[in-house]
């Protein structure tokens, strides 16, 4: 079993390397961010609590976030590995992500930061916005996740790297090349 984290701010990429992971793997997917649009587009319980805070482009609180991504696990006894795509955004998450591990006889082999700069997921965003033309006050909202990015998640990088599990791959160059960096991190 491996199961590995791909991290990095908005725009780095992570969602097109999840992609090509998962087909070469066949890792269980497990993104926070599509569970939470799942939820509030399906009205759920849930999905009603944390709206609000996802239209702001803040964090959900970890409480909620953590207990929705345990339920995740466990609907998965059978998985072969995880790919944790969006998660953890914070050191307490990363606690619970290896204390759940822990609890199931495994651990977090890799985590593979892709190393964008905050000017380059700024330049690379608004270059999509002038193609797909979105609405003003989404800019608004996504200036506040980068935000939240680079003064909130990025302290959960020196919480691996002090455990020797992170791996920083160069994030700007064509996807193949990129996910051959990746790669290359797996054994
Ligand atoms: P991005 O495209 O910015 O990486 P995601 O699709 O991963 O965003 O997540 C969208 C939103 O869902 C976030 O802005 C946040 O409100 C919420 N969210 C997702 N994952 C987490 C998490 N691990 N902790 C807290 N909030 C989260």
């Amino acid at each position: 079993m491996i199961n590995l984290v791909i991290f990095g701010p908005p725009g780095a990429g992570k969602g097109t390397q999840s992609e090509k992971l998962i087909q070469k793997y066949g890792f269980v997917h497990i993104s926070t961010g599509d569970l939470f649009r799942w939820h509030t587009k399906n009205d759920t319980p849930l999905g009603k609590r944390v709206k609000e805070i996802m239209n702001s482009g803040a964090l959900v609180p970890d409480d909620i976030t953590i207990a929705m991504l345990k339920e995740e696990l466990d609907k998965n006894p059978q998985a072969k590995g995880f790919l944790f795509d969006g998660f953890p955004r914070t050191v307490a998450q990363a606690e619970a992500l290896d204390r759940f591990m822990k609890e199931n006889n495994t651990a977090i082999h890799y985590v593979v930061a892709l190393d964008v700069s905050e000017k380059e997921v700024r330049d690379r965003i608004a270059k999509r916005r002038t193609i797909e033309n979105r609405a003003d006050d989404e800019e608004d909202k996504l200036n506040k996740r980068i935000t939240e990015y680079f003064t909130k998640t990025i302290h959960v990088l020196p919480y691996y790297e002090k455990a020797g599990r992170l791996n920083t791959v160069n994030g700007i160059g064509p996807i193949d090349e990129i996910f051959a960096r990746i790669t290359s991190v797996i054994k």
